[in-house]
């Protein structure tokens, strides 16, 4: 079957493909699994619900004839999936595909860093919401250090990745860290972005109120930085950037809420268990494992894809009042990858 690009109601193409591999993590950030919710008697998904790395990666290679050139693996926490560098190994072969990407708490860095690295992986994502140590280990749930995740950090700079680090701001939860954590990545030449508080799942008890935006944030760090904005790479580019004007790193923004960007929206998601959904704010998800499971034919699988992808009218974030946050039911974050 040829290449072809699917286009959907609003005329998007689909570029992106980000995989949840797990729906377990080792964190219980407050704003994406809180333990009040997430606890012991949590029923995770049972391992043989999870697309194996075979299914995940013969999905990936129909996704790639429909246009996907960006694969991104999440979770949950990726790295608690066993041996997730031989699904990277996989995925590097595919056609098509010109950029593989992990984004991780980076607790278990040093175990995997190397076999990924090794599999052919080149970029890592990862996420940190503060430098100071109480702080942080109240909002990862755990306890957890920072001094583990920037050693790690380090770590995995040293073996040769492209990293970026992700930070989720909440207005008086963790803006005092901002300045803190754009001066420590500032200085080590890493881009640092600020993604702003999104209302993903019902659990994170989400308000406006909450939300620290681009805006603000810019201008904290002009009280203290020279910093400029930089044109956007290629459509489809979340992330809107900013330099430094002494050295060569960046800040970026993730602005899902005070500057939506559904209209140039290309990704697609699969969930671990194997659904297929157009937008991070759905509801329901088109059940892909359950056709691979009844025997469909890859003939069969595109169509399926073609078909939910042409149908695709999502602009949620373009649309989000008070109202939509509270009022529909949405699939959880860890659940759908982030
Ligand atoms: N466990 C990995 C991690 O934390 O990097 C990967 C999965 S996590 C769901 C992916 C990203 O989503 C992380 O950078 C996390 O901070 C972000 N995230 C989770 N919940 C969020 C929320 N409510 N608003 C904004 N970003 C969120
Ligand atoms: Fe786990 Fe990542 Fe969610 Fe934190 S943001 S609970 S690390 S999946
Ligand atoms: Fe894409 Fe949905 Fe986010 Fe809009 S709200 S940018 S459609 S994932």
């Amino acid at each position: 079957m040829s290449e072809r690009n699917v286009r959907d109601q609003l005329n998007r193409p689909m570029r992106d493909l980000r995989i949840s591999v797990t729906d377990r993590c080792n964190f219980r950030c407050t704003y994406c699994m809180p333990k009040e919710v997430f606890g012991d008697d949590y029923a995770f998904l049972p391992r043989n619900e999870l697309l194996t790395f075979e299914e995940i990666e013969r999905l990936s290679v129909i996704f790639a004839e429909l246009g996907v050139k960006k694969i991104r693996l999440t979770g949950g926490e990726p790295l608690m999936r066993r041996n997730i560098h031989e699904l990277v190994g996989k995925l590097t072969h595919i056609k098509g595909i010109e950029d593989i990407g992990l984004t991780t708490n980076g607790v278990l860095l040093k175990q995997c860093g190397e076999k990924l690295l090794n599999a052919g992986l080149q970029r890592i994502n990862i996420s940190l919401d503060a430098l100071d140590e109480q702080l942080f280990g109240k909002m990862n749930g755990r306890g957890i250090k920072p001094s583990l995740i920037l050693e790690n950090i380090e770590y995995a700079q040293q073996l040769g990745f492209h990293m970026k680090v992700n930070m989720v701001v909440q207005k008086d939860v963790n803006d005092q860290e901002i300045i803190p954590m754009a001066t420590y990545f500032k200085n080590r030449g890493i881009v640092l972005r600020f993604i702003e508080f999104m209302d993903v799942g019902n659990d994170n008890s989400w308000s406006f109120e909450k939300v620290v935006t681009k805006k603000e944030i810019v201008e904290l760090i002009q009280s203290e930085f020279d910093i400029e904005a930089v044109d956007l790479d290629y459509f489809g580019e979340v992330a809107k950037r900013y330099c430094y004007k002494d050295t060569a790193a960046q800040v970026g923004f993730i602005t899902s809420v005070s500057e939506s960007f559904c209209s140039s929206c290309t990704r697609a998601r699969l969930s671990s268990d194997g659904k297929f959904y157009t937008c991070l704010f759905a509801s329901n998800g088109f059940d892909l494992r359950a056709l691979i499971r009844d025997g469909a034919t890859d003939e069969e699988l595109r169509a399926a894809i073609i078909n939910v992808w042409e149908r695709r009218t999502d602009r949620y974030s373009d649309e989000r009042t008070e109202q939509t946050a509270k009022n529909r039911t949405k699939i959880n974050m860890s659940y759908i990858g982030g």
